[in-house]
């Protein structure tokens, strides 16, 4: 499936509301660069990309993946909502992906960082703290950013902390790295349910996907009294109509490696849990999961896509026939990058930010991102919120575009 085709579409949709000529279309479809290498490990090799979307509002900002199915045609789309989301809570940063095609299930930590170096030496010179700097993304962490960083400060012979985020601490990195993109997600649903008047104990929620989005967004919702009736994770699901008690859920999950077989529940499959009855469904695994085929059998009133790209162009028009309100992922799940800028940010200037400034600055941009997003909304009365959030964040791209002055043609604007 080409996912990219799916940005073309959504695009040609704000391109209506904003009125956005053919000119500025394809500059806004067009790549700042696509660099692609193959690694080498144990005799073999995997193919590696590191792509730039845009960078117009700053250098580029984007998560590195490991998994093997990669493709240019996935970074491509990442990276451009890469551009999006940075646009849309007002940072300093373009948008950019990278990732290697290889399943790290199958590698020891050495091998580990082999390839995690490996992908460095390929990618090191397009890099850098004003040129593009990466973060952890699926199946890559912190202690891998530590071996990025210090092959990149081993080529060039200096320290630059500031060109790679998710960091360890030790190495500049912050704690709130870890759960920031569960927190804004949290943060932007309370907002929403407020605008609907819903209280958090009589909400039910759904979440697909157990790893770092969906495991910390399971615990920060139910430590607010939200009612978690189905979790899952690569191997199926679970669920308890009374809710689950995510703390014990996590213990399970924690010795088992699944959240399959916890005791006061009953199983499910992803297919069956993504068609839950429920007040919310989070999507926090991967791409393409709510597709024409299953969106018109989808019960949730409201979607808050925590992944990135859950849910399709055709799904998004069954979901809003349905009256089913998506709050998309450019919004929903930009607290990672907010918290990302702060670590940026503070190694660039030597300063270091304390955990209660961070979480101004999250809460701040995200609360912002989202009154925006939903006064167009309301505004505009038969438009997604995925495209008002799509005209708020690519406004400001085309302010800069104009603000640079690279079109000379007085009828673009
Ligand atoms: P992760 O690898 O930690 O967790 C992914 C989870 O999804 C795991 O529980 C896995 O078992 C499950 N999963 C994988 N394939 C599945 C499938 N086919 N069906 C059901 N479950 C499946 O990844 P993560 O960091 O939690 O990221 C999840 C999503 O959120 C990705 O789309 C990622 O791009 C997006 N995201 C992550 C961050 C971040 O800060 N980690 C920030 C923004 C967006």
């Amino acid at each position: 499936m080409n996912i990219f085709k799916n940005i073309k579409e959504r695009l040609n949709n704000v391109s209506k509301l904003m009125d956005i000529t053919p000119k500025k279309l394809d500059m806004l479809l067009s790549f700042k660069r696509i660099k692609k290498a193959n690694l080498k490990l144990n005799g073999k090799e995997y193919p590696a990309w590191r792509i730039v979307h845009n960078d117009l509002l700053g250098p580029g900002k984007g998560g590195i993946r490991f998994h093997p199915n990669v493709s240019e045609d996935e970074l491509e789309t990442l990276a451009f909502l890469m551009t999006l989301k940075t646009s849309l809570v007002e940072l300093p940063f373009g948008g950019a992906k990278g990732g290697i095609k290889i399943n790290p299930d199958g590698l020891n930590k050495e091998e580990i960082e082999q390839v995690s170096r490996a992908y460095i030496q390929a990618f090191h010179e397009y890099l850098g703290t004003n040129r593009d700097i990466p973060a952890p993304d699926v199946n890559t962490n912190s202690k891998i950013m530590g071996w990025m960083l210090d092959e990149y400060e081993r080529i060039k012979g200096y320290h630059e902390k500031e060109m790679i985020t998710g960091k360890p601490l030790e190495l500049g990195g912050c704690a709130l790295r870890n759960d920031a993109t569960a927190e804004g997600g949290k943060i932007i649903l309370k907002e929403f349910l407020k605008r609907k008047k819903k209280k958090s104990e009589r909400t039910q929620i759904v979440i697909q996907g157990f790893g770092n989005v969906g495991k910390n967004i399971a615990k920060l919702l139910h430590d607010e009294g939200y009612m978690i009736i189905a979790v899952s994770d690569i191997e199926g699901g679970i669920f308890n109509k009374d809710g689950l008690d995510i703390e014990k859920v996590i213990i399970h999950e924690e010795e088992k490696g699944t959240v399959l077989g916890f005791p006061e529940s009953e199983e499910i499959t992803n297919k069956a849990l993504l068609e839950l009855e429920t007040d919310v469904l989070i999507p926090a695994a991967i791409e393409n999961q709510i597709t024409k085929e299953n969106a018109k059998n989808i019960k949730a009133k409201y979607i808050l896509e925590m992944a990135n790209a859950p849910v399709t162009f055709e799904a998004d028009k069954i979901l809003h026939n349905k009256l089913i309100t998506v709050i998309p992922d450019i919004l929903a799940n930009a607290g990672g990058v907010i918290v990302s800028y702060c670590e940026w940010s503070q190694n660039k200037a030597g300063n270091i930010f304390t955990k209660e400034q961070m979480k101004d600055v999250l809460k701040r941009k995200m609360t912002k991102a989202f009154h925006e997003v939903y006064e167009l909304y309301i505004e505009q009365k038969n438009i997604t919120m995925r495209t008002a959030a799509y005209a708020v964040a690519l406004k400001r791209i085309l302010n800069a575009e104009k603000a640079r002055g690279i079109y000379k043609n007085k009828e673009d604007y």
